[in-house]
């Protein structure tokens, strides 16, 4: 029987997309704890939940349920269900919905009676490499952070530290991003004692400077110390490269969390990750949200990353997560990337988080060289889409037995096939986009759903045959064209459709490695930390890509990609070359990249983000309304606007349709929401869209930090 002392029914939050967690009577034998996985009935099933805390008593104890029983599992810790909560309250997403991110899937909860895992064991000194001065002194920096023997930043004034926007309804923080002077800390952060190993650092070095090298310098002072570490990687494709280097340093394979498991190793990483075996875990996003018990530091590994962003479902940034849960958990987070973004390095001139430089590559590797190409000086045949000068520097590369690569963010062969009699073009049914061309499947394909067609006879619009021309190029084209003009040249295509897995990934690296290939062809996937030593041209086919548009986000990113994909040129011994091309030579982006000069271009960004009113300077959010009918749409987007706040700090831009206004058979039109730093704005939205009803055939979309502006 149940102790008289201890609360009599208990909350339940389940992993289902509801607001609140249930009551339900303990079971007859005990009383689970706080954190408890137990399985309830539910709506006529049985399904899995954690306790959440002592029942809200509204409801009469005759009409509850029991529960069934408590699982055979360590409880979630605190700082794990804490995170939970925050990440709903922050993104304005039901709880369940976010413990759902936590148990991954529900299978993962339960062992199966033959699952053996033979849980790696790392050893911190296994492979001890000889670091450089800088190194050495970057990464010293690092280990002292896991230790805790550095001085927490200070939680209160001084715009130092965290600053946690406080709602005092709910003891919700804010984000790290934005905040002007921080408010005290939240009473139960300081009541908690926990905050004090909190740091945050960007560890910020040139690409091949060894920024991999000196973070498992933390990381090994983590896994000395007992704790978990975990790194965090944008992408999937990218952790098999990693994996080995890992391996190679601590003995060991590190315990993978991604999308790309089998439900067999996702039960067994996940229960070796809940049980505190797994002491070393590389994986998604979504790792963050896992129940680890002994959390001692995480890993957010190119964190400029675009695909951090989580935009379904929950839609949170995966960086910004990883910041907040360190926070809460009082450890430590490294932040590491070439091309550090807009905020983090906001953030580190506002001082809240520690800067950590590794100023030149390792060993003899030299920057490249970079050069613009002006295409605007060549005519190219209307096939082709190699410069002279480019494809001088593929031929010289080759033929003196070095490798190049050929960089093209578009997937495909082309982006746009217009009928040349009346200039149709085909387009997405489902959305306001093109259909791409893709010589792989034969078909016409939408980025943006699954539809795809072939190619028609006729053309839909004026009924002529054959009159259909492919305009632009995708890697694809460019590949027909490396054939057709370097037919001796051994090359392959990397795109995120032409590899099916990361081993895919991995096997073009090792054939780059092995020197089977002398030039790869793809898109952004390849801008990533590989490292290739006889790779001393990259070319990149349209520089202006991304530059188009108004999107200051865009300068950013085409930034980034540019230096990302310079980064992966002359990594050793010989001397690198980037050839960009481009038809707009005297921009202010393409001026940056061949000075190399980051410090300036990020200052004049940051002002021209300041002038508009943008993040990091102001906080942001978007609500997107999405549906069939576009009438419907606009007057409901437009009914939204009429119930914002009356509220001089909130500025509300909009009703307008959203960056894509038509997508997978659905009309979208969005609101902006823009306040200064120290609104927080998830209270303020959360007050707005309680009292807003939308018809039910409608979607509402809240994006708090939205990663799009437009
Ligand atoms: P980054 O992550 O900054 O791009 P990496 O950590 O990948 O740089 O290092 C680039 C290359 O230099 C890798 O091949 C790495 O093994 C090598 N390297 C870096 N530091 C050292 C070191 N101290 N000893 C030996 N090799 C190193
Ligand atoms: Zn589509």
């Amino acid at each position: 029987m149940t102790n008289p002392s201890s609360p009599k029914t208990l909350r339940v939050l389940l992993p289902v997309p509801l607001a609140e967690a249930y009551d339900y009577l303990p079971s007859e034998k005990e009383m689970p704890q706080k954190g408890a996985f137990v399985e309830v009935p539910f709506g006529g099933r049985k399904m899995i939940g954690v306790v959440w805390g002592e029942g809200a008593g509204d409801v009469p104890d005759a009409k509850l349920k029991a529960i069934i029983r408590a699982l055979d599992l360590p409880l979630t810790p605190k700082v794990s269900r804490d995170f939970v909560d925050w990440v709903a309250a922050y993104t304005l997403t039901p709880a369940g919905a976010a413990l759902k991110m936590m148990f991954g899937s529900v299978k993962n909860l339960e062992a199966k009676k033959n699952d053996v895992f033979d849980c790696p064991v790392f050893d911190p000194d296994f492979f001890q490499p000889v670091l450089s001065e800088d190194q050495e002194k970057a990464a010293g920096g690092l280990r002292e952070k896991v230790v805790g023997r550095a001085t927490p930043p200070p939680l209160e004034g001084g715009g130092r530290g965290w600053e946690g926007e406080i709602n005092t309804e709910s003891g919700i923080i804010g984000s790290t991003v934005h905040g002007r002077s921080p408010p005290p800390p939240t009473p139960s952060l300081k009541g908690r004692g926990s905050v004090n190993g909190y740091s945050a650092t960007l560890l910020d070095g040139v690409t091949g400077s060894g920024k991999t090298e000196v973070f498992c310098e933390a990381i090994a002072e983590c896994l000395r110390q007992g704790k978990q570490a975990l790194v965090m990687l944008p992408e999937i494709a990218m952790t098999a490269a990693l994996i080995d280097r890992f391996a190679a340093r601590f003995g060991a394979r590190p315990v993978e969390w991604h999308s790309g498991l089998s439900d067999k190793q996702r039960r067994l990483h996940w229960q070796a990750i809940a049980k505190g075996e797994a002491k070393f875990i590389l994986g998604a996003r979504s790792a963050l949200f896992l129940p680890y018990p002994a959390l001692g530091l995480i890993v957010v590994d190119e964190e400029h990353e675009a695909a951090y962003k989580q935009e379904e479902g929950v839609i949170y940034h995966g960086r910004d997560m990883a910041v907040a849960r360190a926070h809460l958990g009082g450890i430590p987070v490294i932040l590491s990337s070439a091309t550090p973004s807009l905020e983090t390095l906001f953030n580190v001139q506002q001082g809240k988080y520690c800067h950590v430089v590794l100023r030149t590559r390792f060993g003899e590797a030299q920057m490249p060289h970079i050069e613009l190409v002006d295409l605007r000086k060549y005519k190219l045949p209307s096939q082709e889409f190699i410069s002279p000068p480019l494809f001088k520097g593929l031929q010289e590369t080759i033929a003196s037995g070095q490798q190049a690569m050929l960089f093209l963010n578009r997937r495909g062969y082309a982006p746009l096939t217009l009928c040349r009699g009346c200039g149709h073009r085909l387009q997405c049914p489902h959305c306001a986009a093109w259909l791409t061309e893709h010589k792989k499947s034969g078909r016409l394909h939408c980025h943006h759903c699954d539809y795809t067609m072939r190619l028609p006879d006729k053309c839909p619009s004026c009924q002529v045959e054959g009159r259909f021309a492919a305009c632009g190029p995708g890697v694809e084209r460019i590949a027909e064209e490396i054939k057709k003009r370097l037919p001796q040249a051994r090359f392959a295509v990397m795109a995120s459709d032409t590899l099916d897995n990361p081993q895919a990934a991995q096997a073009l690296v090792d054939q780059m490695e092995r020197r089977e290939l002398d030039l790869l062809i793809g898109t952004q996937i390849m801008a990533k930390g590989y490292h290739f030593p006889r790779l001393t041209l990259v070319g990149v086919v349209d520089g202006d890509l991304g530059l188009a548009g108004g999107d200051p986000r865009a300068c950013e990113r085409t930034f980034q990609l540019l230096q990302q994909m310079a980064g992966r040129s002359g990594r050793a011994a010989d001397a690198g070359r980037v050839l960009v091309q481009t038809t707009a030579p005297e921009h202010p982006v393409m001026k940056a990249i061949i000075k190399g000069d980051r410090d300036a271009f990020m200052q004049a960004e940051l002002e021209e983000r300041q002038a508009y009113r943008l993040p990091p300077y102001w906080r942001l959010a978007s609500l997107t309304v999405s549906g069939a009918d576009v009438h419907q749409v606009i007057a409901a987007a437009r009914h939204l606007a009429a119930t914002a706040p009356q509220d001089e700090n909130l500025r509300i831009l909009g009703p307008a349709p959203a960056p894509f206004a038509f997508l997978r058979g659905k009309h979208r039109h969005r609101l902006m929401i823009q306040a200064p730093r120290n609104v927080n704005l998830s209270s303020v939205l959360r007050r707005w869209l309680a009292n807003v009803k939308l018809p039910r055939n409608l979607r509402l979309l809240i994006d708090v930090d939205p990663y799009s502006f437009l």
